[in-house]
């Protein structure tokens, strides 16, 4: 199977004329198109990653011969409440500008409006991910650890200024690249979070080793701090190199979270459901085992544990923020080295000098809107709103780009 676009004969007119151009999956749109000359290493267009929303697909960007990702989000128009999903999770990604949190580059150009059913997003291209680091057997190290929960923390308090949720934060969604640099991605179960606390806020989110203890105990309103549980869960992991809460059900869930952090006390339970609570007032109490942390590894210092224990803390109220995490002593080196060789903020002089940016951990200036969603009622609506979004945000100096639905590639991908 062959590669993109830049081939010969390319694009003279729009995707039926380019089955003479090969294999690529993803081919330029617009019939003043002229291929660039074909790159040294043309590698094949594959599928890298399947996920609950979507598949994701290594192509190369006829435009420029560069390899990038292509998400395919699935489902759009089966429901409105998918739809309005895949609505928000499009503009989320259109929205962010950050370096530790995954964008939209381009979205391949819709069809006219009668035959729009499916939506593509390039992205950029990261060779691995958190999860597959961890069950890797390659080394990592003090250093390691602190610059990718650096990272991580820098994309979500990112997206927190946002005011946005990512509520799925999980080693399969924390992609890397192979210097390192870590980027937050896949934003099906994101959201932005509900001010009104009376509001009911699903329970179906958070892979459940990640899965904060309000969720398990049926918490009907929760926070920014379901995502910092998460992270605590992945620096654990990231230590012990094995999953810190690994149960077969959200109730042993809970039980090993309890044999680690203790029985909480009722206060700490106030946002559990009744139920819940209930039942883990009829248990025998049990006492506090955080001490257990110091034997993950030897790389569990005094200092990292003192981290890692303030972001498995039972009350979600209690837990610390993103901010205060970043803020302490354990996260100086990961910062460090992170802005001395790996970020685009800062640069180096001609004469060697680092030039440091005033602003290690930036915010967004604005926060994410999505009052759009409560006025989309229809299918229809929506599809109409979201065809109207993507032709907005085609870049009209680039060449749209649009699937070839000639390229073998393609077929086994529909397939
Ligand atoms: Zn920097």
């Amino acid at each position: 199977m062959a590669v993109v676009g830049p081939s010969r004969g390319g694009a003279r007119g729009s995707m039926s004329v380019m089955q003479g151009a090969g294999q690529a999956v993803v081919t330029g749109a617009q019939s003043y198109y002229h291929p660039p000359p074909p790159s040294q290493d043309l590698q094949p267009d594959r599928p890298i990653g399947y996920g609950a929303f979507g598949v994701v697909w290594a192509v190369t960007d006829p435009r420029d011969g560069r390899r990038v990702a292509l998400k395919k989000l699935p489902n759009v128009f089966q429901s409105l409440v998918s739809s309005k999903r895949v609505f928000r999770e499009l503009k989320m990604l259109c929205f962010f500008k950050h370096e530790n949190v995954l964008s939209a580059q381009d979205i391949l150009q819709p069809p006219h409006l009668d035959f729009f059913q499916e939506i593509y997003v390039i992205t950029e291209l990261l060779q691995s991910d958190l999860h597959k680091i961890i069950v890797s057997p390659q080394h990592l190290s003090s250093d390691h650890i602190k610059v990718f929960l650096y990272q991580i923390l820098r994309g979500l308090k990112y997206l927190h200024s946002a005011r946005i949720l990512h509520r799925d934060i999980k080693p399969g969604n924390l992609l890397v690249n192979s210097n390192c640099v870590l980027k937050i991605c896949d934003f099906g179960l994101a959201r932005v979070e509900e001010p009104d606390k009376t509001k009911l806020m699903t329970q179906e989110v958070v892979t459940q080793y990640y899965r904060a203890p309000e969720i398990l105990m049926g918490a009907r309103h929760y926070s920014a701090a379901v995502d910092v549980w998460s992270v605590g869960c992945i620096f654990g992991e990231l230590l012990g190199r094995r999953i810190l809460f690994q149960a077969q059900s959200p109730v042993l869930q809970l039980e090993l979270i309890t044999d680690l952090l203790g029985t909480p006390s009722l206060e700490d339970m106030r946002h559990a459901c009744e139920g819940a609570r209930t039942h883990m007032l009829r248990h025998r109490t049990k006492p506090p085992a955080l001490s257990a942390l110091y034997t993950l590894s030897s790389l569990a210092t005094h200092e990292a544990v003192h981290l890692l224990c303030q972001m498995l803390v039972f009350d979600p109220d209690k837990r610390i923020t993103v901010v205060d995490a970043l803020a302490h002593p354990y996260l100086d080196e990961g910062r460090l080295r992170y802005h001395s060789c790996m970020c685009k903020c800062c640069y180096t002089t001609t004469n060697a000098m680092r030039q440091y940016t005033v602003d290690f951990e930036p915010v967004t200036q604005h926060t994410f809107d999505d009052l759009w969603e409560k006025k989309l009622t229809s299918i229809q609506q929506v599809k109409e709103e979201m065809h109207k979004f993507i032709t907005e945000q085609l870049n009209s100096s680039r060449v749209p780009l649009c699937i070839n639905p000639q390229s073998a590639a393609f077929k086994s991908f529909a397939r």
